[in-house]
């Protein structure tokens, strides 16, 4: 198999698109191969080379090697800026050709989403990291904190060579959330795409070039988790690894970094997001907001709001309102098609997971009020709504990551707040209500890392991102990535030379 493929998308776009490796800005090929499926027709794409643990620990040592190397080291903040704003406009440049490839490898809307959202948000998280990349310094501390003949500095520096691990619902843009910030503090860089939608994330190896980056700064892997991401993890070279994906594999990532070097972790996982529904809300828009917080990209989105709690006045409006945008607005068809608003599921893998949920929660008494899968080929399906829905049932409890949504009704405040609250999980959480009071009361009674007043899952780069409890460790995005980017050294200095305790006892007596 050669290194390269020549694909024309489905919308007509030609790409020389790589299939190797991409270590020490070189294309590299291995032994075994992945294959790239399109959801649309359930027909290979492209075959890509995958890493093993060999070709991990040759990234890790060019990403090792660069750190060391001047060429990057020796860089300015604002000629790393430089280099981050050329690749914001390569990546602007080549916005659709970049949108359709992962349109096509992943099955989302080309044009309502890809060309709209992913590709333009990866590349204004380049821009906007190009930005600080000159304004990360530290701070002085003199002597009127120290004592006299005492000062210190602090340094923020880079970790190293860091890992980041993205998966398949938003492959391009995870890219850049962790690239970015990355890059920016001057780290270097082995990414470890998913199995699932390999192409975007290798095609960024030929951004990198046309950036003219130093060698090793970022090396890009194709592979299994279980051996390609396993070997990033625990890699005793790997200072930090950035991980977004479900919780099972976080809590893996978490151990393999503890026991290899206690290197950092960033982990962005999995959630079972609340949705309230207040009976003073603009009904409407409430609709239209729980609507996208569910089903935009297909459900397949870690901050989908998949627990509706709807106030029992309006419950019955509210649902009744809510079926029929769901019918109206859910343009079901591959995702070239113009209109198309809910592309494929990403994978068989994922059409059958959601299928089982869908007759799980018809077994356990969950009200099915519109929904199908569609026969192939592709894995299409409409979306499902649920009323009538208990906390206990598994479609309430646990993550779906499919256009699936269950809708409770509640009687007051106190008691959604709890039933809110009842989960492992605290990644998002939105709720509507026209009382500013009580919505900024329970707004701060969530635990979650991101609650939207009036509005569902409407992140922005400029903002923090990130959960608590089990949906994980950190935050990424805003300038919170920065400092989860970098370390602070303290450099003491003594002016005095003669010989000070360094702790100073106060006499109250
Ligand atoms: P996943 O955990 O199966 O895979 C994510 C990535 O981890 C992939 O690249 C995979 O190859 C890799 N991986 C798997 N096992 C590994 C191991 N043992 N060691 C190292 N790497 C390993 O998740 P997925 O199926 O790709 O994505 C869906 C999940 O991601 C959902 O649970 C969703 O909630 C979560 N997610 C979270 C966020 C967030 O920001 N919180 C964003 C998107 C997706």
């Amino acid at each position: 198999m050669s290194l390269f493929a020549k694909l024309t998308t489905p919308n007509n776009k030609t790409i020389e698109q790589p299939l190797g490796l991409f270590i020490n800005n070189e294309w590299v090929k291995t032994d075994t191969t992945i294959d790239s499926i399109d959801p649309a027709t359930g027909k290979t794409i492209a075959s890509v080379y995958a890493a093993g643990e060999k070709e991990v620990n040759l990234a890790v040592q060019a990403a090792v090697d660069a750190f060391e190397d001047e060429s990057w080291s020796g860089l300015t903040g604002s000629q790393r800026g430089d280099y981050l704003y050329k690749i914001y406009e390569i990546i602007k440049r080549d916005v659709e050709l970049i949108a359709s490839l992962e349109s096509w490898d992943n099955g989302k809307p080309y044009e309502e989403e890809c060309l709209a959202g992913d590709i333009v948000e990866a590349y204004e998280v380049f821009k906007y990291y190009a930005g600080f990349a000159d304004k990360i310094h530290g701070q002085y501390i003199g002597a009127e904190v120290l004592g006299k003949d005492k000062m210190c500095f602090t340094d923020p520096v880079p970790l190293g060579a860091v890992a980041s691990i993205i998966p398949w619902n938003f492959p391009f843009m995870m890219m850049a959330w962790k690239l970015g910030p990355a890059l920016a503090t001057g780290n270097t860089v082995v990414l470890k795409s998913s199995e699932i939608t390999p192409l975007s994330a290798i095609y960024f190896g030929k951004v990198i070039l046309e950036a003219g980056l130093p060698k090793g700064v970022v090396n890009i892997v194709s592979g299994y988790g279980k051996d390609a991401g396993a070997t990033l993890a625990s890699h005793p070279d790997i200072n930090k690894v950035a991980f977004t994906g479900s919780t099972a594999t976080g809590q893996r990532i978490m151990e393999a970094a503890a026991k290899s070097n206690l290197k950092n972790v960033t982990l962005e996982c999995g959630g079972k997001s609340p949705f309230i529904v207040f009976a003073d809300s603009d009904l409407k828009k409430a609709v239209e907001w729980g609507y996208s917080g569910i089903f935009y990209n297909k459900g397949e989105v870690c901050t989908s709001t998949s627990r509706f709690y709807v106030e029992e006045s309006i419950y019955d409006k509210f649902v009744e309102e809510f079926v029929k945008f769901t019918e109206e607005n859910a343009k079901v068809a591959g995702p070239f098609e113009k209109g198309c608003t809910i592309g494929p599921l990403v994978s068989s893998l994922q059409y059958e997971k959601v299928k089982k949920y869908v007759e799980i929660g018809q077994k356990e008494g969950a009200k099915l009020l519109t929904g199908k899968f569609h026969d192939g080929p592709g894995y299409f399906a409409s979306p499902f709504v649920f009323g009538d829905c208990t906390d206990d049932m598994t479609i309430s409890r646990e993550e779906i990551f499919g256009p699936v949504v269950a809708i409770a009704k509640f009687k007051t405040t106190a008691e959604v707040i709890k039933r809110a609250n009842n989960t492992t999980y605290g990644l998002a959480a939105a709720l509507f209500s026209n009382n500013i009071t009580k919505a900024h009361k329970v707004a701060s009674k969530l635990q979650a890392g991101m609650v939207f007043i009036n509005s569902n899952g409407d992140s922005d780069i400029h903002v923090p991102f990130g959960g608590v409890k089990m949906s994980g460790i950190g935050r990424e995005l805003g300038t919170y990535a920065l400092e989860l980017y970098t370390t602070h050294k303290a450099v003491h200095v003594n002016l005095g030379l003669d010989y000070e305790p360094a702790v100073h006892f106060l006499d109250f007596s």
